[in-house]
């Protein structure tokens, strides 16, 4: 499967081109939180991905999980996948925090997954 794993950082619930006051941040009735997974301490598990396809998949070369958009599932669904991760790396986040938490990821060095050390 081809993506670009960026657009997790790119997808927004609403419009920011023309705010229509339902947004979260003006008290609206869409979703109030974005879902982040901290992919420093996934173990690749797969079982988010499983549960919430439409929000979570599997980086292909990190073998981590990663939200690729914000509104693929419903909140249920992604609060189900968030209570399978064994390792409690997914969370609510603020939306305005995600360009945040991508730069600190990005500042961090760990391995893919599935792969040998030495490679
Ligand atoms: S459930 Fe948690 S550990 Fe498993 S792939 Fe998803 S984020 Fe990673």
């Amino acid at each position: 499967m081809n993506f670009d794993p960026s657009t997790a950082f790119q997808a927004k619930s609403y419009e920011e081109s023309e705010p229509n006051g339902q947004e979260p941040i003006l008290g609206g009735q869409l979703r109030e939180k974005a879902v982040w997974v901290d992919e420093s301490k996934c173990i690749g598990c797969t079982y988010c991905s499983s549960v919430a396809s439409n929000t979570f998949v599997m980086h292909p070369d990190q073998g981590r999980a990663r939200a690729i958009r914000q509104d693929g599932d419903s909140n249920n669904l992604i609060q189900e996948a968030i209570d399978t991760c064994p390792v409690d790396c997914i969370q609510w986040v603020e939306f305005e925090d995600l360009d945040s938490l991508r730069q600190k990821l990005d500042q961090q060095d760990f391995r893919p997954l599935g792969l040998p050390p030495w490679t």
